[in-house]
């Protein structure tokens, strides 16, 4: 069975890892969000490919719950010394990766080339493929002014409501190579549990993405970040609040109208009458028995 799941970092990692101990690596297309993209320190960082790429290739730090395992921070503390910006966290085995992405990049690379070749290297199994390789950057509109997303996310530690995403570049953004393929050529579409607003709406923000998803032929399932009404990490259950009017299934169901076919909730949000079907389970990836449970239940 071939699969093609769209995913965020940290929380869309999990899932695409249980995925990956699932089914055969070899049938899984991860289309990636690039719109947390961002340049620091002269080097391109895309966080949620990395979050992906770290947590497939086992290198993820499992206790702080993002980045590189057995990191350091000397090249941070030095730029720090220097009067460099240190406000986003890049550290030193992280730093390394960005090298690479920023040089190839910078000699013409397509961000899907350098990113096929970082999953070489480490030895992925699955497909990583960004969303698009075209310029995607997600804009958010606060009561205290616009943020740019790790402004808004790390910066200002997302305390700002939002009222309004935009998506800069995205009417002009087509789907990096292999992502229509990918999707055309999948037996189930997956939304791995992810900030349904920060991480899978900037790559439906694509418009041959959206399109192939509203055309699709095969179940498109998506899994909901939310336990109990309440997010694991991070604000998609303030955003929903907001933004949706509440955090039931139907709100989460709601961003991915006529997209869906199926919704699993966790048996905290159950019962619940949508118009698309739901598979109840438990959802809290917390080791490999609890994520492949949760692969199981996507896959059915
Ligand atoms: P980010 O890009 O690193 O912020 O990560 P994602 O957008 O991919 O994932 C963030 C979402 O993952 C949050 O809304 C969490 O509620 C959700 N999440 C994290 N771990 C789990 C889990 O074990 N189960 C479920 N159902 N959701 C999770
Ligand atoms: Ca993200």
């Amino acid at each position: 069975m071939k699969v093609a799941v769209l995913s965020g970092g940290v929380g869309g990692a999990r899932f695409v890892r249980a995925l990956a101990e699932t089914l055969e690596p070899g049938d899984i297309t991860v289309i990636g969000n690039v719109g947390d993209d961002l340049e620091v320190l002269g080097l391109h960082v895309s966080p949620d490919l990395d979050s992906i790429l770290y947590a497939l290739a086992g290198l993820n730090d499992e206790e702080r719950g993002w980045g590189r395992a057995a990191e350091t921070w000397s090249a941070l503390e030095e730029a720090r010394r220097y009067g460099g910006e240190d406000w986003f966290k890049l550290g030193d085995r992280d730093i390394g990766l960005h090298l690479v992405r920023t040089q190839a990049l910078r000699a013409g690379e397509p961000l899907s080339g350098v990113t096929a070749r970082l999953a070489d290297a480490v030895g992925l199994g699955v497909r990583l493929l960004p969303a698009t390789d075209d310029r995607l950057r997600t804009w958010l509109e606060t009561p205290a002014g616009t943020f740019s997303f790790q402004d808004w996310f790390v910066a200002r530690g997302h305390r700002d409501e939002v009222d309004e995403l935009r998506f800069e570049g995205a009417e002009d953004a087509r789907p990096a190579p292999g992502v229509a393929e990918a999707l055309a050529g999948a037996d189930l579409i997956l939304l791995a549990p992810s900030n349904p607003y920060v991480s899978i709406t900037p790559i439906l923000a694509v418009a041959g993405i959206r399109d192939a998803l509203e055309r699709r032929t095969v179940p498109c399932v998506a899994v909901s970040p939310l336990i109990g009404g309440a997010a694991v990490k991070g604000p998609a259950d303030r955003m929903l609040a907001r933004l949706a009017g509440g955090t039931t299934p139907a709100h989460v169901a709601s961003c991915y109208e006529g997209l869906i076919d199926v919704l699993v909730i966790d048996e905290a949000d159950a019962p619940v009458d949508l118009e698309v079907e739901t598979v109840v389970t438990k959802t809290l990836m917390t080791d490999v028995a609890a994520r492949r449970r949760l692969a199981e239940a996507a896959l059915r």
